[in-house]
């Protein structure tokens, strides 16, 4: 059985892909991760500090900073602000969304 650390299994893409789902982008912007533009209609993750990234550039940061030990592997830091968002789907009767902001 494969379940090191920080390496994320099926389900935890499951997780962020209901959680951040791919969406074509509404507006053009700029991917911190990579540097590059966002065109409008490209597929991007949007995170509820309202940030967008390739969703592919996400993909790998949230690989590389669960790996880095950085944030759980159940956990997105944005790398812009910071703000880190919960990958855990809401369970029944809660929908709230648990934001950890660490100061
Ligand atoms: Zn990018
Ligand atoms: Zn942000």
């Amino acid at each position: 059985m494969r379940t090191r650390k920080g390496i994320p299994t099926d389900q935890d893409l499951e997780a962020l892909n209901e959680t951040l789902p791919v969406l074509p982008a509404k507006a053009s912007g700029l991917c911190v991760i990579c540097l590059d533009e966002v065109s409008s209609g490209e597929s991007v993750r949007e995170l509820t500090c309202q940030h967008i990234f390739h969703a592919e550039c996400l993909d790998t940061w949230w690989q590389r900073s669960a790996r880095s030990r950085s944030t759980s592997i159940r956990e997105i830091s944005c790398p812009t602000c910071r703000q880190r968002h919960s990958l855990e789907r809401p369970n029944s009767g809660n929908g709230e969304v648990i934001l950890e902001v660490t100061v």
